[in-house]
């Protein structure tokens, strides 16, 4: 029986009928307890069973509890041909491993066959670990035993990848100089190509007919592709983008160009150790290296001074193009000093390549002259950045990406602005076959209130932080903290936490004292915790039950002019006689500000107040487009309302 019951369920993913899953009786219901119905759920399956099967572009928004995932993952894994399913971030793949590929596996009752493929620079590059073993050496004393700790684990795992080994750092210094990339990998020349960690990810996701990938890997492979440095994803022409809001940043990160002060660091290191591995006595490219490090250092301290520049032709000084000129000779002539090596390793032919790659986006920045980027220096910690990134990404994701692809689905919980996808399409230059919005399953009416207090001082004010401090306190008073408290900025951030400090009897949590994950593991189990956080908590945040039960943002989270790259949008979509404010910078804030309040209800059992100190957001007339673009939480404007709606009984106290 239970084997007829899962050949019909097979039969009924591969023949595209959702219903019989996602009904009140489905294999669903059967394999989770408390499984809840949901007709939104339904209707987005079907949607994508229909664009996987007849082919097309759909554009879904599936508003938070949709289980939208569920919803494109059943169809992909009945198609019946390979399907890459891309992620915002690591975090969400692993969230698929872990919790709803088991779940859609155990309900259909068999086994599925899944790959899972991140960056490269996740894997250890079995060529590069030998040789700095044999001749590396560490920038960082204190980072030895974490080496041993690699060490000890490369010869046992099974896959390379780094995230196997507890407690190794995000930053630990020597996993660039171990791990894969495009740049150093020497392919099939490799003597460790066939057990090589990124050639069996590789041939694993060649065999799977689910490879879940993230935006950027994605990404990083689409920006390869053209070069000869090859792609790893496997051949695709169904992709199920998820968190597909996100994909505008992450492609315009991996289309651009970037040269700084490290990267010719890590060159030099990279031939110094393979001329120590290989016992080259290699004078000459010694002394090319001299020279390269020598004329970097020149020309990236003459740079230094400029973060947040705009570069433009002719923007060099006759000093700083002085010093370009000779760091672009000594690029080549290192180049050229390698290849005159009479017995190179592969390695070293690689790494030539690597100092002539170096060369041309050296210069390609430095002549700032194509009109499809801006281009500007930053400073970060003791690095210097020169960066050339594109304005527009549309017309290349739509010649490397979506021209490509047979079917796609785009969906996120935001994705639409004003009721439609017209910002979306404008930005990535797409034509989607099909288009859906779907609401929250949620009561928002009943589960939350949107407080938007009148009368607060312009946020560009010097009082602002003051006031918006003192609504702070009073709202965790009402709510008990369980509370996160996002900002638009460090400044505004800091500046709250030592107002608060003293006047808020409950745990703060500040972002910045710890790494995210453990201050979200601290959040989720310290009792009536206050986490103050910036932009890279506003999404991919999942918090559910009454430990977060107020969510207060500082104020509309519209892009700074000052970015070089905002600056740049604006100015292109101005010079084209568009409206930058209204048709760029509200819909990007508008998309942002439903980010930040969608952490709050994230079950129909939540409960909670969603506050914005940004009186704008009903003052100015942009506000209703806002208002419009938000789960439909009751909008109140007195703080006694909150505090009706956390404790109903004092109705009589507020009223009377
Ligand atoms: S094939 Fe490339 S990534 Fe793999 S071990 Fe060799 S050099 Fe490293």
């Amino acid at each position: 029986m239970l084997i007829r019951d899962n050949i019909a369920v097979v039969m009924a993913a591969r023949t595209g009928a959702p219903d019989a899953f996602f009904g009140r009786d489905g294999r669903l219901a059967r394999a989770l307890p408390g499984y809840e119905e949901r007709p939104a759920q339904q209707r987005f399956a079907e949607a994508v069973e229909r664009v996987l099967r007849d082919g097309g572009l759909l554009l879904a928004e599936a508003g938070t509890g949709t289980g939208k995932t569920l919803a494109y993952l059943l169809p992909a894994v009945g198609l019946g041909r390979r399907v890459v399913v891309s992620t915002g971030t690591k975090n969400l793949q692993e969230q698929l491993l872990t919790k709803d590929i088991p779940l859609l596996a155990r309900a259909l009752g068999r086994d599925l066959n899944v790959a899972v493929m991140k960056g490269r620079g996740n894997y250890l590059c079995r060529l590069r670990f030998r040789s700095f073993g044999e001749a590396g050496s560490f920038r960082r004393l204190d980072e030895i035993p974490l080496f041993r700790a690699v060490e000890g684990w490369a010869p046992r795992t099974e896959t390379g990848d780094r995230s196997e080994i507890a407690d190794l750092p995000d930053t630990v210094d020597f996993w660039r100089e171990i791990s894969a990339s495009s740049e150093n990998c020497i392919g099939q020349g490799c003597p460790e190509f066939d057990p090589c960690w990124v050639t069996r990810m590789r041939q694993r996701a060649l065999e799977a007919d689910l490879v879940v990938v993230n935006h950027h890997l994605l990404c990083a492979d689409l920006a390869v592709r053209e070069s000869s440095y090859g792609a790893v994803i496997p051949p695709y022409d169904t992709l199920i983008l998820d968190e597909a809001h996100l994909l505008e940043d992450v492609a315009t990160q991996y289309f651009g160009v970037h040269v700084s002060s490290h990267r010719v660091d890590d060159l030099a290191r990279d031939v110094e150790r393979e001329l120590k591995a290989g016992r080259l006595d290699a004078r000459d490219v010694r002394s090319e290296l001299e020279t390269v490090r020598h004329r970097s250092e020149r020309l990236f301290k003459v740079l230094s001074t400029g973060h947040g520049r705009r570069l433009a032709p002719g923007w060099m000084s006759s000093h700083a193009a002085e010093e370009a000129q000779a760091l672009l000779l000594r690029l080549e002539g290192l180049r050229t000093a390698i290849l005159a090596l009479p017995e190179r390793p592969e390695t070293l032919t690689a790494l030539s390549g690597r100092a002539q790659a170096l060369r041309e986006e050296l210069a390609f920045v430095l002549a700032a002259e194509d009109d499809g980027h801006v281009y500007f220096v930053e400073t970060r910690g003791r690095g210097v950045f020169l960066r050339a990134t594109p304005i527009d990404v549309s017309a290349r994701l739509q010649e490397l990406l979506f021209e490509g692809l047979r079917a796609g689905v785009l969906t996120s919980a935001t994705l639409a602005v004003d009721g439609g996808f017209t910002y979306l399409k404008e930005r990535l230059g797409l034509r989607p076959t099909e288009e859906l919005l779907l609401a929250s399953p949620f009561d928002y009416a009943e589960q939350a209130v949107l407080y938007v207090p009148r009368g607060m001082p312009d946020p560009m004010s010097p009082s602002f932080v003051e006031r918006a401090a003192a609504e702070i306190v009073r709202l965790l008073a009402l709510t008990r903290g369980r509370a996160f408290v996002l900002f638009t900025s460090y400044a505004n951030m800091n500046a709250v936490a030592q107002r608060i400090a003293g006047e808020v009897p409950y745990p703060l949590l500040i972002q910045g004292e710890a790494p995210k994950p453990v201050l979200l593991d601290a959040f989720r189990s310290t009792p009536n915790a206050v986490l103050l956080a910036t932009a890279s908590f506003w999404q991919g945040v999942d918090v559910v039950g009454e430990q977060l039960s107020c969510v207060i943002i500082d104020k509309l989270p519209f892009a700074s002019p000052g970015d070089p790259v905002v600056a740049a949008r604006i100015d292109r979509l101005r010079s084209r006689g568009g409206n930058p404010f209204g048709d760029y910078q509200v819909p990007v804030a508008i998309l942002m500000l439903k980010q930040g309040l969608g952490r709050l209800i994230r079950a129909s059992t939540d409960r909670g107040v969603l506050a914005v100190l940004d009186s704008r957001l009903v003052q100015k007339a942009y506000g209703r487009r806002f208002l419009a673009s938000l789960p439909g939480a009751r909008l109140v404007h007195d703080m006694d309302e909150v505090r009706v709606f956390f404790n109903p009984e004092a109705t009589a106290t507020v009223t009377s």
